[in-house]
C-alpha cells in the first residue's frame, strides 16, 4: 500500500497530469456552479463621450468557487463553450441582466441600455431567438435596451446562418453590437449588410493611446468609418485622462474601461444612477 501510494503522488505531479485533473474538476464544479447559485454579475458603465453620463451597462460574468475563490470568465467561459454548458449559463445571463435593467429603470426612473455578451456557441444554439423572447417577455424590458455583444469570429464563421440569425434577432427589435472590433477577420461587405448598431474598438488598440501613433490611426480610421456606416462607437479599455481625451477629439461616441468605471455589483451602479448629476 506504501508503494502505491508512491506511485500515485508520482503520477499526480506530472504537471499535464495535474492540468486535466483541474480541469476535470472545474468541469464538473461548472455543472453545478448555477443550481449553487455560485454565478454573479458585475455590470460596467458605459459613458456618453458627449455628456457625460452613464448611458448603459455591459453584464460581466463571475463565478465564485466553493474552494478557489473568484474566477475569471476567461478561464471558465472556455470550459463552458467545450461543454455546452454556455447555453444555460448565457440563458441565466441574459435572464438576471435584464431583470436587473427593470430593476434600474423603476429605481432611478431612466433606461440604461443593457449590453450582453454571446459566445459562438449560443449565436448558433438553435433555440437562442426563443431564449431571448422568453427573457425580455418574463423581465418585461423594453428589446430597444438590450444588446448584444458578438465577435467578428462569430459573426464571419458561416454567412447565409449568420444572416437568418441576425434577421430573427431584429425581428425581436434587440440590437447588436461587435465586441473586440478590430482583433478578427470582418469583411467590410459584411459590416455593410449587417444592421449592428454598435463598433467597439478593442483595448488593445486603445491601451497604447495616445503615444503609439498607428493605434492612433486605427482607432481614428474605425471611428470614422462606424460613423460613414451610421454606426455608434464604443471604446473599450479606457484606463486614463488622455485617452479619453484622444477619443473625444476623434468623436467616439462611447467610453468603457477603468478610468470611467470598473465592471462593479449592481448596488454600486444603483448608487452611480441615484447621484444627483455625473460629471
Ligand atoms: P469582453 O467582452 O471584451 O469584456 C471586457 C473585458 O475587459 C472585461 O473582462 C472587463 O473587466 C475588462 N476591462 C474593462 N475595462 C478595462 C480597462 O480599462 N482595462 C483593461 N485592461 N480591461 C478592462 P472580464 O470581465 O474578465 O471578461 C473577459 C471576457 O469574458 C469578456 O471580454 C467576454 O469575452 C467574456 N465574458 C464575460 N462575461 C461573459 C458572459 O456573460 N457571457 C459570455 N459569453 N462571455 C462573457
Ligand atoms: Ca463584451
Ligand atoms: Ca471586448
Ligand atoms: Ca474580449
Amino acid at each position: 500500500a506504501k508503494n502505491c501510494g508512491k506511485n500515485n503522488a508520482k503520477l499526480y505531479s506530472s504537471s499535464l497530469t495535474m492540468q486535466i485533473m483541474s480541469h476535470v474538476k472545474l468541469e464538473v464544479g461548472l455543472r453545478k456552479a448555477l443550481k449553487n447559485e455560485e454565478l454573479y454579475l458585475l455590470y460596467q458603465p458605459q459613458i456618453d463621450v458627449r455628456t457625460g453620463d452613464i448611458v448603459g451597462v455591459e453584464a460581466l460574468v463571475r463565478w465564485r468557487h466553493p474552494e478557489r475563490g473568484i474566477i475569471s470568465p476567461t478561464e471558465f467561459i472556455p470550459l463552458a463553450e467545450e461543454t455546452g454548458l454556455i447555453v444555460p449559463i448565457g440563458e441565466w445571463v441574459l435572464r438576471t441582466a435584464c431583470k436587473q435593467a427593470m430593476a434600474w429603470q423603476r429605481v432611478a426612473k431612466r433606461s440604461l441600455r443593457m449590453a450582453v455578451n454571446l459566445s459562438a456557441k449560443q449565436f448558433k444554439d438553435e433555440n437562442l431567438t426563443q431564449i431571448v423572447v422568453s427573457a425580455l417577455h418574463d423581465t418585461g424590458l423594453d428589446p430597444r435596451l438590450l444588446e448584444l455583444e458578438l465577435t467578428e469570429g462569430t459573426l464571419m464563421d458561416d454567412a447565409r446562418a449568420t444572416m437568418a440569425t441576425l434577421e430573427q434577432l431584429r425581428g425581436i427589435g434587440v440590437h447588436l453590437s461587435i465586441d473586440d472590433f478590430g482583433t478578427g477577420y470582418s469583411s467590410m461587405n459584411y459590416l455593410k449588410r449587417f444592421d449592428v448598431r454598435a463598433l467597439k474598438i478593442d483595448k488593445s488598440f486603445i491601451s497604447g493611446l495616445p503615444q503609439d501613433s498607428e493605434n492612433a490611426a486605427i482607432t481614428r480610421a474605425i471611428i470614422a468609418m462606424a460613423h460613414g456606416l451610421k454606426m455608434v462607437v464604443v471604446a473599450e479599455g479606457v484606463e486614463t485622462d488622455a485617452q479619453l481625451g484622444l477619443l473625444q477629439e476623434y468623436g467616439c461616441d462611447l467610453v468603457q474601461g477603468f478610468y470611467l468605471g470598473h465592471p462593479s455589483p449592481h448596488e454600486a451602479i444603483t448608487q452611480m444612477l441615484l447621484q444627483p448629476c455625473a460629471e
